[in-house]
């Protein structure tokens, strides 16, 4: 079986700094990544980058390019479309597939750099919406949105964020919650409340999506004010926006290490989980409010740095 002796999962920001930290401190390394390109969550980022020192680029495909660059360049160990699909910490060794194939490889130490993923609704025609591209930036696509009515869904900072942007260029904009509270800050709040172009749902959930070729409409269930009963409509938009904020990448993991409420896993200063031979860096162990790239690449090299200690090296 193969070996190595530091084993990272998930080519995110996170994981491409820890690889090319390993490379530089001379550690045995290898970095496993599912999807076909390394990069993780720059692939989402359409606005430019202007917080990462040294480097400030158009996008998050740029800032990729340059990344990946680097990382190649290094000649870091790596694979592609290789997602780990189970971890075995007591034998430490993971099963990985790879087109269509199985693999183990066995490690010493582990560092999970699997990131964070958008939450989703979990509602019928979702998925469907999500296969068929009709994902939306609200400060990338807002010429693909003119003139459309749009649904916006989630109470935080994102939501208003987007229909406050979508708000001069949609037909229509519903910002739909499904509390009375916005976790949002409250100046965003007062400046969507008080914008007569958007109308803010509370108490409000969204049970489908529907439409065959495109978004047509979703249902909606919303308490009445006095909470005893319910109300059902549907309401026909164009485009849904799910903004409901992020959740660490963990099933993995879950159960085998200490994770916190939230599901972050815990971690110490170094960056060790609950199990002495398992790290954890980036999106995965870090509050969505201080996750950030160079955060997550910080965190690689710290990582790294503390495994070349205890690797002796
Ligand atoms: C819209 C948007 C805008 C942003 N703007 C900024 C910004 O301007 N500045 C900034 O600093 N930050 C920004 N961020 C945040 C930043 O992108 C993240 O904090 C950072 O990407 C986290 O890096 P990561 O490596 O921890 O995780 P990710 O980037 O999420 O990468 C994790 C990787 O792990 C892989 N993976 C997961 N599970 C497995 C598995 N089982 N097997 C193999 N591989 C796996 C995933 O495919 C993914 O490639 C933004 C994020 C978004 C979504």
């Amino acid at each position: 079986m193969r070996h190595v002796d530091v084993l990272i999962i998930g080519g995110g920001p996170a994981g491409i700094s820890a690889a090319i930290w390993c490379k530089r401190l001379g550690i045995d390394c290898l970095l496993l990544e599912e999807q076909s390109q390394l990069g993780g969550q720059l692939f989402n980022i359409f606005n430019e980058i202007i917080d990462y020192p040294g480097m400030r680029t158009k996008n998050g495909i740029e800032m990729q390019r340059e990344m990946v660059k680097h990382f190649v360049e290094m000649d870091c160990l790596y694979e592609v479309n290789t997602k780990v699909l189970f971890i075995d910490e007591r034998s430490k060794t993971v099963k990985v597939k790879k087109q269509a194939k199985e693999q183990e490889i066995c490690y010493t130490y582990l560092i999970l750099a699997t990131g964070s993923s958008q939450r989703k609704l979990g509602v019928p025609g979702e998925q469907q919406m999500i296969d068929r591209g009709e994902v939306y930036s609200a400060s990338a696509d807002g010429e693909r949105l003119k003139g459309k009515t749009v649904a916006i869904i989630g109470g935080g900072d994102r939501a208003f964020e987007g229909a406050h942007l979508l708000s001069s260029k949609a037909r229509e904009v519903y910002l739909i919650h499904r509390s009375t509270r916005f976790k949002a800050r409250e100046q965003y709040v007062e400046r969507i409340i008080s914008n007569p172009c958007i109308k803010v749902m509370t108490d409000t959930e969204v049970t489908a999506i529907h439409g065959d070729r495109h978004v047509t409409s979703i249902d909606l269930e919303s308490k009445n004010k006095e909470y005893k009963n319910k109300e059902y409509k549907n309401l026909l938009v164009d485009a849904v926006l799910i903004r409901l904020g992020v959740a660490p990448n963990v099933d993995l993991i879950k159960g085998k290490v200490a994770t916190a409420q939230n599901g972050l896993i815990v971690t110490d200063d170094v960056h060790q989980s609950s199990n002495p031979f398992i790290y954890a860096i980036g999106d995965s162990c870090t509050t969505p409010l201080f996750s950030s790239i160079s955060s997550s690449a910080g965190q690689g090299a710290i990582v790294a740095k503390q495994l070349s200690s205890m690797l002796n090296i």
